[in-house]
């Protein structure tokens, strides 16, 4: 083992990364400037995945995966969300409102320097409400002479404040044992219906593209068998509808049907819904108006399914007003626009119509195939000494890097991890990518491949 420089300790360690079903999912909720983004880039630390460039594609990532103490879970920065568009009490309320609802727990960060603004006893409420476990973090307290601000934060009635530095990481440590106590072992948002029960599927796309009307189709057409209200906030409606004799859990449609008629702020609460459904989802049908230019609201819906590793499908809707002049340029904006998800299923729709609806069950199981592919060792070991010999990484500094050793560390998304005799160049991980799905398939499923490098 010393001479291949592995034993089975990394190998077992990479497995471990690598994850096997849901995870709990905290969200890091507050006013802007108080900090979020610091103390999740701290939670994050060095552990973030390795970042794939597409250009083109705006990345707003919202959802990383974090460990403490050896569990793993689903971290929701909202820092990043637009804040300006409703004003800043609304846009906080709307940003916590939609984050709590996707979240099995809260951390809720509060500038201790500045103390309970109104702003914060509004978010208090939302949070007293959801009944959703929270740990209060009262940040920037960087030293000793800050507690006294921290114990002010009692008032708020969530209990004991967590005096924390996210910038410097002082007291992040008991806040984050806290934050286990507070988080379930497996998602309450799926917790039972996880294992056995319907699969579930995320419909996104951006605000008209259709998914009300295909929503209404499939469900008109079929037979909507239980309208079901899930965890203890009043909106998020998951249905359970029969398609292709099968029955399938849309969830989140309340966001479809109800549609927030705002003229500003409708895409900052669309991308809010987006995201929260995609987390609950496995499968994400993304539906794309054809008859209008693809977007780059579409790239980010596309981008946020892809980071999340959900199992993915693509359907263009609005077929029956499709000319010849626009099918044709839709065919180049696909090949530029959509090369991210070229390895998705795709259906052309009308839920004006009924066009193709047939189809999407098909596609839906062809991508949730995917997604649950598991290559053995051996086979995938084959495959890898086969693609290095026929096709070697090309030569650095004098040195040639191969890969050595590779394993299927986990599925729902697949991920691959290799082992490697010095640094894999970014143009040959793709051309690995490449090659797996040209031998195993993997239509409909981002795959992720993270390699070690021998020292
Ligand atoms: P967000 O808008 O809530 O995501 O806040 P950011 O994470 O962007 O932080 C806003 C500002 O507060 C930045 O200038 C940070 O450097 C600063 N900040 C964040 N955490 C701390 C802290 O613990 N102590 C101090 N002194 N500053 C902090
Ligand atoms: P949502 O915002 O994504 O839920 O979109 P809606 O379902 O509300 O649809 C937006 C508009 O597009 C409505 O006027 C629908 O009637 C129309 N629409 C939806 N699907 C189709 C379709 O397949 N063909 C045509 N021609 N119009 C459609």
């Amino acid at each position: 083992a010393a001479e291949e420089g592995f034993d089975a300790e990394d190998v077992e360690g990479a497995i471990g990364d690598a994850g096997h079903g849901p995870l709990p999912v905290l969200a890091v909720i507050g006013r802007p400037n108080v900090g979020k983004s610091t103390l999740v880039n701290r939670i994050i630390g060095r552990r973030e995945a390795v970042v794939e460039d597409r250009p083109g594609v705006t990345r707003d990532r919202v959802t990383y995966e974090a460990e403490w103490a050896g569990r793993r879970f689903k971290l929701v920065d909202t820092g990043g969300w637009e804040q300006d568009v409703l004003g800043i009490d609304a846009s906080v309320a709307a940003q916590a409102e939609y984050a709590i609802e996707a979240a099995d727990a809260v951390v809720f960060v509060v500038d201790a320097t500045v103390g309970a603004t109104d702003t914060d006893e509004a978010v208090v409420r939302l949070l007293r409400k959801s009944g959703k476990p929270v740990v209060l973090c009262a940040n920037k307290v960087d030293g000793q002479s800050g507690e006294a601000d921290a114990t002010a934060l009692w008032a708020l009635g969530l209990g004991e404040p967590h005096p924390v530095s996210a910038l410097h990481g002082r007291g992040t440590g008991d806040m984050l044992d806290a934050v286990l106590d507070a988080l379930p072992e497996a998602p309450a948002t799926t917790f039972g219906l996880a294992v056995g029960g319907p699969r579930r599927i995320a419909l996104i796309g951006r605000p008209n593209v259709g998914k009300s009307s295909l929503l209404n189709k499939v469900a008109n057409e079929d037979r909507v068998v239980v309208n079901e209200v899930a965890g203890t906030t009043r909106d998020p409606v998951d249905e359970l509808i029969e398609l292709g004799g099968v029955v399938w859990k849309f969830v989140d449609t309340a966001g479809i049907r109800k549609r927030v008629h705002l003229q500003q702020g409708a895409d900052y609460y669309a991308s809010l819904r987006t995201a929260a459904a995609v987390e609950k989802a496995e499968v994400a049908v993304i539906l794309i108006d054809a008859s209008e230019s693809i977007s780059v609201q579409d790239q980010r819906i596309v981008t946020m399914a892809v980071e999340a590793g959900r199992a993915i499908v693509v359907a263009f809707n609005k077929w029956d007003v499709l000319d010849e002049e626009r099918r044709y340029y839709l065919e180049r904006e696909i090949e530029t626009e959509l090369l991210q998800v070229a390895w998705a299923p795709r259906v052309n729709v009308s839920a004006e119509t009924g066009r193709h609806m047939e189809k999407l069950v098909p596609a839906i199981e062809t991508a949730l195939a995917g997604w649950e592919t598991r290559v053995p060792t051996g086979r995938l070991n084959a495959f890898l000494g086969e693609l290095v010999a026929s096709h070697p990484h090309p030569i650095r500094g004098g040195k040639q890097p191969r890969i050595l050793f590779g394993t299927q560390a986990g599925t729902k998304p697949p991920r691959f991890v290799l082992f490697s005799s010095g640094f894999i160049e970014h143009g040959y991980r793709r051309f690995v990518e490449r090659r797996l799905r040209e031998e195993f398939g993997f239509e409909g499923t981002p795959i992720h491949i993270s390699v070690r490098v021998r020292e």
